[in-house]
């Protein structure tokens, strides 16, 4: 590996321009991270990515490097793009058991973190690094929100979080598991307790329904239910997967790795949302793509589906053709995440979209004064890294907020 990554690094044109960074949805300075990888200064490479990106270890494993950095890289017209990812991986891994526990001292005031997704633990590093003091309130035992219950280990080991988790902890974030805001304590609790700012990473977590008869059935799940702990479903050695996005992607892969001998993935257009790399993955897995399939029913002994009726963009604009059932022991839905309501449902003065998606300003900040929102619950299902770039405009807007305050 260290061979394979310096001669990445020996192959940087450090270019003046680097298109690399533009493709970089947090602006990663990766030339600079190259020449100070190939000075072999890498306690400094490792401080500068995570100042700019404290989730850089997780985007260097789970970011569509094909779309973003990699993607970019002006030796793609020679089809040699430099591949980043790899160097930042080993460099943020290195760095993040070293990492000092530099902190200003405390300012007196403390905000709340509202969830432990990404966004929520890049507003928790920044905020502690300024000197604030953070409380982060978590619905689940373990930290890492979607990183945490989404993705699955084979793509992202959790010991990873766990380090993390440590990190947090070293500068004085203060972590409360097991608490459902909106349901156990309230935002408004949060001010009564003298917290200066909040802020709202909540993400999506409910799944989106089809709407079909059959849904209730014993033999259907939903993805990310399911993804969240595989070992407690008993899915038999069919599976058919309605949706291929990444999710999709992540579900049928898990199966394979879950008993599953034949997994058939079903989609109402011809095109698969997911990205290139995804796919090719869950293909070489073994599972089976078949598209315009319109899912009609669902039954005990599996789904039935009609041919859809595609427009000239390959989308579906009807269905044609007889009912077909398709036989598996299990059908998991995997099309669609959107947030709960709970806090919306119970806090004064926070507004939301027609989506369920909380409205926020060019800071962050909600309908509702003090309190901020970023990542998933503000976009709906996007990535970690855009979870990242939008958390870091919160936390922003926040220590503003907390200084005027
Ligand atoms: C299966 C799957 C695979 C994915 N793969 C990739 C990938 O390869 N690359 C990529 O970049 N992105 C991927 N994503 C998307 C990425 O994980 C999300 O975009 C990102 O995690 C969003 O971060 P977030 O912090 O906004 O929310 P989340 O990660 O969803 O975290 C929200 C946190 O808030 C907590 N919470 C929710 N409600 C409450 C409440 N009321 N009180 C207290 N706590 C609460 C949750 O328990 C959770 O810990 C994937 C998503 C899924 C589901
Ligand atoms: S954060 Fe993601 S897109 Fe940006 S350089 Fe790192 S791996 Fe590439």
């Amino acid at each position: 590996m260290a061979l394979h990554i310096v001669s990445e690094a020996n192959r940087c044109l450090q270019c003046k321009k680097p298109l690399c960074q533009q493709g970089c949805p947090v602006h990663t300075p990766i030339p600079q991270m190259i020449a100070l990888f190939k000075e072999k200064r890498m306690m400094e490479a490792g401080k500068a990515l995570f100042a700019n990106n404290p989730m850089s270890l997780v985007c260097a494993i789970v970011c569509d490097h094909e779309a973003q950095c990699t993607g970019h890289c002006v030796l793609n017209h020679k089809g040699q793009p430099v591949h980043f990812y790899e160097i930042e991986e080993f460099v943020s891994d290195a760095y993040l058991d070293r990492m000092t526990a530099d902190r200003k001292p405390w300012n007196g005031k403390t905000a709340a973190v509202i969830g432990s997704g990404p966004a929520g633990m890049t507003v928790a590093f920044i905020l502690a690094w300024n000197g604030y003091g953070v409380t982060i309130f978590e619905e689940k035992d373990r930290i890492g929100g979607m990183l945490q219950y989404g993705i699955p280990d084979f793509r992202l080991p959790k010991s990873i979080l766990d380090r993390y988790k440590q990190r947090l902890l070293d500068i004085g974030v203060r972590i409360r598991p097991h608490v459902v805001m909106g349901g156990d304590l309230m935002i408004d609790n949060l001010f009564r307790d003298g917290y200066s700012a909040v802020f709202v990473g909540t993400g999506v977590w409910r799944p989106t329904t089809l709407g079909i008869e059959g849904e209730t059935l014993a033999n259907v799940h939903f993805g990310i239910s399911y993804l969240a702990r595989p070992i407690s479903y008993t899915i038999g050695e069919t599976v058919a997967v309605i949706g291929m996005g990444n999710v999709a992607m992540d579900v049928a892969r898990t199966a394979f790795r879950h008993g599953a001998r034949r997994v058939m993935m079903f989609q109402r257009g011809n095109k698969s949302p997911a990205s290139e790399h995804e796919r090719q993955y869950a293909q070489l897995d073994g599972a089976e793509f078949f598209f315009g399939k319109s899912i009609q029913r669902i039954t005990p002994k599996g789904p039935v589906f009609r041919n859809s009726v595609l427009n000239e963009q390959g989308r579906p604009v009807g269905v044609e053709g007889e009912e077909e059932l398709v036989p598996a022991d299990t059908v998991i839905i995997a099309i669609n995440q959107g947030p709960k309501d709970k806090l919306v449902n119970t806090t004064h003065g926070l507004e939301a979209t027609e989506r369920g998606l909380l409205k926020v300003d060019e800071n962050n900040m909600t309908t509702r004064a003090g309190v901020f929102a970023a990542g998933d619950v503000v976009h709906g299902s996007l990535t970690v890294v855009h979870a990242v770039e939008d958390a870091k405009r919160a936390a922003a807007g926040m220590m503003r907020y907390m200084e005027n305050g």
